[in-house]
């Protein structure tokens, strides 16, 4: 499984992506965590990013990309994975378009963690007082100015690859302000592959029968014997049958209402179906 969780700084993209990394068994790719990696061991990436970073603006497209390119050719993204905070540009996303076209990869789903920024800068101090409390070190660029700085940068650069990615049919939206376990439940429904539709006592009866093949055969006498003791529906007693002009006349009531009986069932038939998907997923 691949995908991408899009959405703003304090969304939850990070948490999201722990939890699918353990009920998918996929890898997740932080380019923010790289980046900090490289910040901390003092290489030439981390050299370069760190006071882009601390000033909350964006890394070189570039930069980002050569990494993400190097991370996903490492046998551990083979199974999948869960891109959190890549692609952040239109050209990262178009980049990742041609490295997975390469590789021949698709995606599986474009997930987007819909928040009030409002919340999300609560949300944030939250996070630095919870990890302070533990003792924890915080992030240079978890502070309410650089915040402000990131925030502008998502709404400039990142935010328009929705419409990215909605153009490609890919995007799915989903309320990133519910309960943690609210959020992950609606990105497990968009994950779960489409439920084939037969039902539970449908499958008990095959398996009693023996699997679908083993339906008893009807021989022909058998045939002729029920359909003699079938009584005639009364439709079939009563109603005329139509001659020529009857239906002629069927024919103009149906042209009359531009659709024909069956063209009338058959959409009817399409709209329940697509209503029944759309309520399954909801
Ligand atoms: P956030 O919580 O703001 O989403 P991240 O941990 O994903 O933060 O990223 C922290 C910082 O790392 C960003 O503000 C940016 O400077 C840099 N960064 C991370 N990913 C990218 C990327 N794909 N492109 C450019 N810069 C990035």
């Amino acid at each position: 499984m691949r995908l991408i969780l899009l959405g703003p700084p304090g969304a939850g993209k990070g948490t999201q992506a722990q939890r699918l990394v353990k009920q998918h068994g996929i890898v997740q790719l932080s380019t923010g965590d790289m980046l900090r990696a490289a910040v901390a061991a003092g290489t030439p990436i981390g050299q370069k990013a760190k006071d882009i970073m601390a000033r909350g603006e964006l890394v070189p497209d570039d930069v980002v990309i050569a990494i993400i390119a190097d991370r996903i050719d490492q046998p551990d993204a083979k199974a999948g994975f869960v891109l959190d905070g890549f692609p952040r540009t239109v050209p990262q996303a178009q980049a990742l378009d041609r490295l997975l076209a390469d590789r021949g990869l698709m995606l599986d789903a474009v997930v987007e963690l819909k928040v009030n920024e409002g919340i999300l800068i609560k949300r944030i101090e939250n996070r630095v007082a919870e990890m302070t409390a533990r003792g924890e070190k915080v992030r240079a660029d978890d502070n309410p100015e650089v915040l402000a700085g990131r925030l502008a940068a998502y709404r400039a650069q990142t935010a328009p690859l929705a419409d990215y990615y909605a153009g490609h049919g890919a995007l799915r939206s989903v309320d990133g302000m519910a309960a943690i376990d609210r959020v992950t439940a609606f990105i497990d429904r968009i994950l779960a592959p489409a439920q084939p539709r037969k039902t539970a006592r449908t499958a008990v009866r095959r398996k009693q029968a023996g699997g679908a093949k083993a339906k008893p055969k009807r021989t022909k006498a058998k045939s002729a014997r029920a359909k003699a003791s079938r009584p005639k529906s009364k439709k079939a007693k009563s109603a005329p049958r139509r001659g020529s002009a009857g239906k002629a006349k069927a024919r103009n009531k149906a042209s009359k209402t531009g659709r024909s009986a069956l063209h009338k069932n058959k959409s009817a038939g399409r709209q329940s179906t697509a209503r029944r998907r759309l309520t399954k997923r909801r």
